[in-house]
């Protein structure tokens, strides 16, 4: 249930790791999967084409024995029956179940949503924000997270003038905690972004179509375009009913088995038992690759704990930052190159991250899956 990221890898390591039943792919997406992380990257930008953004060749799901439904929104779970209901009326049986339905941008409460606002998930929003791009907008940015970050790098590098209106003290301070955000504050300031942290939007102006924000502080932002990207919710809202243990995503336990005999769920729908990090959701690329083959193996009788160190990577200007693990609350970050850092939580590394410095930080992987103390460089 669920055709990307998650959903497809879980369907290829079924078949991988043996199942030669009948397996069907149902997507709410009328376009066949594709992969996300160019869309607030190059595909935004225009550096790369539609045919770029496809995940597999549109005949590899028939070759591997796949029925791919398109089009197929998921409206109830029926675990009596066995049975996902799609919006158009039909019935799929199953004996199985793969959920992965991902997640969808939140959107404030207290916002109205008018013409020229966005977010960004989907290939069809890439598409309508890159028309805007090309009528060289003042570009808004509500939240400083990843989505943010990278939506603002782009839009100045196609020339257009930029503000980031985050709301914590720093710039991608949840993944990469505030220490290692400041950096990120630098990297935009220094490529002409207006960065507003700290600052909480209380209001949006225009009739039909935005025209600037005002913020808490009294200050205000014009804006022809607003990008909102405040973070993720997991769309479960089709499992209401279902009797399914939801709590911000489908609760697992460790094997990303969910309480019900051959229900698993993977990717950002999953909350997990993180046999090192608890109870926990991620909502990254690698993480959707990994947990759709571990609870595909689970499903399958091969069930191990799924324990992921996590790694992540964004593209912003002439920069790559790469992290493994992540900052967490209570963390304290030590600076242990001119664009490196460890994590530490309790004396043990629990994630690095850095800047044009990939090698640096894979080398870290170990210390972080061991809880090893923080070393002094990395030579
Ligand atoms: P995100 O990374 O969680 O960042 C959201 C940011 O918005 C946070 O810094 C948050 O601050 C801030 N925020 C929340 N409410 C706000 C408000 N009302 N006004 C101003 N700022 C506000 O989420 P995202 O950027 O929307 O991305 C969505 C998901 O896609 C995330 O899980 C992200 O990791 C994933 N993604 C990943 C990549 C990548 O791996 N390269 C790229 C794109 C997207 P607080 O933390 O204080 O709430």
């Amino acid at each position: 249930m669920g055709a990307s990221l998650a959903g497809v890898h879980a369907a290829e390591e079924l078949r991988a790791a043996g199942f030669e039943g009948e397996l069907t792919m149902l997507s709410a997406e009328t376009e066949p999967p594709y992969d996300r992380p160019p869309l607030s990257k190059r595909f935004l930008a225009g550096h790369c084409g539609e045919e770029e953004l496809s995940l597999r060749p549109v005949d590899s799901y028939a070759a591997l024995g796949i029925k791919l439904h398109l089009g197929a929104t998921a409206t109830g779970l029926d675990l009596g029956r066995r049975e996902v209901h799609t919006q158009d009326g039909t019935v799929h049986p199953f004996d199985g179940l793969v959920i992965a339905t991902g997640s969808r941008p939140r959107w404030p409460a207290a916002l109205p949503r008018l013409a020229g606002m966005h977010t960004l998930r989907t290939a069809a929003d890439a598409r309508r924000l890159a028309d805007e791009f090309a009528g060289s907008p003042r570009v808004a940015v509500l939240g400083g997270g990843f989505i943010g970050a990278e939506v603002a790098a782009t839009a100045r590098g196609l020339g257009l003038e930029v503000t980031i209106v985050e709301a914590a003290p720093t710039l991608m301070s949840r993944a990469l905690g505030p220490s290692f955000g400041d950096l990120m504050v630098r990297i935009h300031r220094d490529h002409g972004v207006d960065v507003r942290c700290g600052a909480a939007v209380v209001d949006v102006t225009g009739d039909i179509r935005v025209d600037g924000l005002m913020l808490a502080d009294g200050t205000r932002v014009d804006a022809d375009v607003v990008v909102v990207g405040v973070g993720n919710a997991p769309v479960t809202g089709w499992l209401a009913s279902s009797g399914l243990e939801l709590d911000d995503g489908v609760v697992c336990d460790e094997t990303c088995a969910t309480g019900v005999p051959g229900v698993v769920a993977a990717g950002d729908v999953a909350r997990w038992r993180h046999p090192r990090l608890g109870v926990t959701r991620s909502e990254h690329h690698s993480n959707a690759v990994e947990q759709g083959m571990a609870a595909a193996r689970t499903l399958l009788g091969q069930a191990a704990p799924y324990a992921p160190v996590g790694y992540v990577w964004s593209d912003q200007y002439e920069h790559k930052i790469h992290a493994l693990g992540s900052w967490q609350p209570g963390a304290e970050t030590r600076m242990i190159g001119p664009s490196l850092a460890c994590f530490v939580r309790e004396g043990q590394v629990v994630g690095a991250a850095g800047i044009d410095a990939r090698r640096e930080v894979m080398r870290l992987r170990k210390v972080i899956e061991q809880g090893e103390p923080c070393p002094v460089s990395t030579g």
